[in-house]
């Protein structure tokens, strides 16, 4: 991709289209303003990724966090009484450049609470499949969602890790499906998997995982996108109720710039985009500004180890290949909502266990990562509008206003994800594993809800088609517009969402 070739202050004035953020939400919007023929210019905070041997070292990505920015959030959660500070991962692609890949659609009753429904949809999860280049096996998944046209491609075999789940799984008399995955398996024009089980929370050193630099922002820029990475957004500015300029500083130069557009679309992230309307006053403009920043959902994830009485995974194989959904409808009924989903997923190395073990079993924990193997579960949330995101006093480098995050599990989220804990711990124990022990995520990876969609101002902060309630010329089409989290993983609902209201924005006004 083109690097830039102009100082940031001195961007032309007037685009079309100003995209914040290269995620799922700026990347799908990016390729369809483009291809209709729209003068498209990205700003994205991070940078390009290496690609080199640093990117597959669990150490420097994990541990020492290579690519984590600048700018840090104050975060409190799981009871704490203060925030504390978390440096996000950021970079050119967003947080598909560090995702695992797997590409699930919601479910149409996933969606009921949705001012859309899962018709309006589905034709462009078809075209989001094929842009990221999923491999899926239709037919398999028990809920799986009416689909228009079978995958493009079938996943490899089941490594030897996945298959011992996937035989614990039958045995208990439950239908364990292939994962759909955006990874290259197949197509020889470019590097292909080689399996290997630096794959969830790492960039691809050979970029064989269909991110959205290697896919989508490619293709985009190859019909016009223009794309300047390390150009931090600190606020939008208005003339009346209209967004008008986007002003930022340049992460190299320390430079401030401002770039006019007729159509500004946030794609900052669930965290960020809220950060970016509540710095810009959005809250204050806009008829469903109460709603910005609230009901930030995130899933109720947890991983489960099993300690085996043998290596699981002498090869050191990619096993993120399978997923259940046969608890899926459980609770519907008396909590509104789908459980979600149990998956596959690959052990850290001994020396990333062995770091976030408790003291007392950290050597214990690092002896041990051989023998053992996890399962993930994703577990539905509940959007308390008390989980929110908003400014404090404090400024970063940068002198933007830094967010703040306050999350709290409700009691029925903590009963889907043990729910769902306690199927992952029989499918283990079946596969013979001695012991299970589950650990809690608190990173936002699946941060989803903080500006939702909705029917009116009273009730939402976007309309059906993602622009802000009261305002012209501003819409956000990233993971921040979804209603409820679901029980899936939320990528491809992004990818797709934004392809769906990419008309709207063309239209502009
Ligand atoms: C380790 C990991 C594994 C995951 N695995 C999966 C998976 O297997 N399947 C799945 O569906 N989902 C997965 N997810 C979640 C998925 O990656 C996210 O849901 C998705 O990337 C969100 O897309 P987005 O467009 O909303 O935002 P993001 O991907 O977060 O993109 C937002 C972008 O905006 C940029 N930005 C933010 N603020 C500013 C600013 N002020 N100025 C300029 N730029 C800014 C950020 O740097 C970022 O690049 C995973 C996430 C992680 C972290
Ligand atoms: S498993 Fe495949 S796609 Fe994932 S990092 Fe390894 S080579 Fe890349």
């Amino acid at each position: 991709m083109p690097g830039p070739t102009q100082r940031l202050s001195e961007l032309p004035i007037a685009y079309d289209a100003v995209i914040i953020g290269s995620g799922f939400g700026g990347a799908f919007s990016a390729l369809a303003l483009v291809e209709a023929g729209l003068r498209v210019l990205m700003l994205e905070r991070g940078l390009p990724v290496a690609r080199d041997e640093d990117d597959w070292d669990p150490r420097k990505i994990l541990l020492e966090g290579r690519y984590a920015g600048p700018s840090p959030l104050q975060i409190r959660q799981y009871g704490a009484r203060q925030p504390a500070p978390i440096y996000p991962m950021q970079m050119l692609g967003g947080n598909s450049v560090l995702y695992g890949g797997a590409s699930l659609r919601l479910r149409p009753r996933d969606v009921e609470t949705w001012p859309i429904s899962y018709d309006d949809l589905e034709a462009h999860y078809t075209r989001a499949e094929d842009l990221l280049g999923v491999h899926g096996l239709q037919g398999e998944d028990p809920y799986e969602p009416p689909r228009s046209t079978a995958y493009g491609a079938a996943p490899p075999e089941l490594t030897a890790p996945a298959k011992r789940i996937h035989e614990a799984a039958t045995d208990l008399g439950w239908r364990p499906f292939r994962l759909p995955m955006a990874i290259n398996f197949t197509d020889e024009s470019r590097s292909r998997c080689v399996l290997c089980n630096t794959c969830d929370g790492f960039p691809c050193r050979i970029e064989a995982k269909n991110d959205l630099t290697a896919t989508v922002l490619r293709l985009a820029v190859t019909s016009g996108l223009e794309i300047r990475p390390g150009a931090v957004v600190g606020n939008i500015e208005f003339t009346g109720q209209r967004a008008r300029v986007v002003e930022g500083i340049d992460a190299a130069s320390g430079e401030s710039f401002r770039v006019e557009a007729d159509r500004v679309v946030v794609a900052a992230g669930a965290l960020g985009s809220p950060a970016i309307l509540l710095r810009s006053g959005v809250h204050e403009i806009s008829s469903g500004g109460d709603w910005i920043g609230r009901r930030l959902m995130r899933h109720c994830n947890a991983v489960l180890t099993g300690v085996f009485p043998f290596a699981t995974n002498p090869e050191q194989l990619f096993h993120k290949q399978l997923c259940l959904t046969d608890f899926y409808e459980d609770v519907r009924e008396e909590l509104g909502t789908s459980v979600g989903t149990i998956q596959d997923i690959y052990t850290p190395s001994a020396d990333v266990i062995s770091h976030f073990a408790p003291f007392g079993l950290k050597t214990a924990a690092a002896r041990f990562t051989r023998y053992m193997q996890n399962l993930l579960v994703v577990a539905e949330d509940d959007p308390g509008s008390e989980n929110r995101v908003t400014l404090t006093a404090e400024r970063d480098a940068y002198g933007h206003q830094i967010a703040r995050i306050d999350h709290e599990y409700t009691d029925a989220d903590l009963r889907r994800r043990d729910y769902l804990v306690g199927k992952a711990r029989r499918i283990l124990r079946q596969a013979g594993a001695w012991i299970t022990r589950r650990h809690e995520i608190d990173s936002f990876s699946h941060g989803l809800g903080t500006a939702l969609m909705g029917e009116s101002p009273s009730s939402s902060a976007l309309d059906a088609n993602c622009r802000v309630w009261g305002t012209a010329g501003l819409w956000v089409v990233d993971g921040s517009c979804f209603v409820t989290s679901a029980g899936v993983n939320p990528s491809l609902t992004i990818a797709a969402n934004a392809l769906r209201v990419a008309p709207d924005i063309m239209a502009g006004q």
